[in-house]
């Protein structure tokens, strides 16, 4: 079976990362970003200097209609997708839940909850033998915060990511019969430029103190898991999460 991979939010960071390591895979790899193409675009030089195919996708994730278009240029450049990665997320500045503005709550939920639940249909319709597919796997991008809360920074974060847990472990329930494998994992404090979101892109360095490993962890750390969890090799594993957090 010809391997397709989608990763969502892969111009940088996690999903960068995710993508260099499936290039050494055989995948075949959609590259998918908002609004950085010129980031989009160097993962995917990389990866072509890798030898695997690639093409880089723009498309809003937390927009059904972006979407589907996402899934359609992959159909037509790359074939079916067999494998995805809800990667793309969002999280907002460092706040108290009564400072908090519904705009950034449903923002928050529609890119970190209902965008992979949206990217995870339009996949099974893809994967799943109900629709002529031959099954597929799924690894979600969660946080340690669905377990710790977050409490003063992004509870609201923390929520979305818990929620995503939640779909994580019943959606592989939902579809463990057809062949369609769904995990997650949950990073702790990684290196990336996402802490920028929070107000401070140094909060990794000085949060490193109370990390029992007493550092922050690298994107590539996480994206030997999301392969692990992605290949046959984890082929009795379903509905199970992968904590990457240095012990949180
Ligand atoms: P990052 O470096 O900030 O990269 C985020 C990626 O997502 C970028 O490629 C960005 O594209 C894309 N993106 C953002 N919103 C999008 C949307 N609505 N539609 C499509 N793409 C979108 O983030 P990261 O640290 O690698 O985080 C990746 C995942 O890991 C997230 O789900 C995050 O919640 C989770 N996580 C991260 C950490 C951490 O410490 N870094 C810890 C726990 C969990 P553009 O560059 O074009 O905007």
């Amino acid at each position: 079976m010809e391997k397709v991979l989608l990763i969502t939010g892969s111009s940088r960071g996690i999903g960068a990362a995710t993508a260099l390591l499936a290039a050494e895979q055989g995948y075949r790899i959609c590259i998918n970003y908002l609004s950085d193409h010129q980031a989009a675009e160097r993962v995917c030089a990389h990866i072509r200097k890798l030898g695997a195919q690639v093409m880089a996708v723009q498309a809003d994730v937390s927009d059904e209609d972006e979407i589907i278009g996402l899934f359609a240029r992959i159909d037509a450049e790359l074939g079916p997708v067999t494998a995805l990665v809800n990667n793309a997320g969002t999280v907002a500045e460092v706040s108290r839940v009564e400072e908090m503005s519904e705009f950034r709550m449903l923002r928050m939920m529609k890119t970190n909850v209902v965008g992979p639940m949206l990217c995870a249909k339009h996949a099974l319709l893809r994967m799943s033998p109900r629709h002529g597919g031959k099954g597929g796997s799924i690894v979600n991008v969660s946080s340690v915060a669905a377990r710790l809360g977050a409490s003063g920074e992004y509870v609201d974060y923390a929520a979305s990511k818990g929620a995503l847990d939640t779909f994580t472990l019943g959606l592989a329930r939902e579809v463990a019969g057809e062949g369609i494998r769904v995990n997650a994992v949950r990073p702790g404090y990684i290196f990336t430029d996402f802490h920028a979101l929070s107000g401070d892109p140094h909060r990794v360095s000085k949060l490193e103190p109370g990390i029992p490993m007493g550092r922050g962890g690298c994107a590539e750390e996480v994206a030997e898991a999301i392969i692990w969890l992605l290949s046959a090799k984890a082929s009795y594993a379903t509905g199970t999460f992968i904590d990457l957090g240095g012990g949180r």
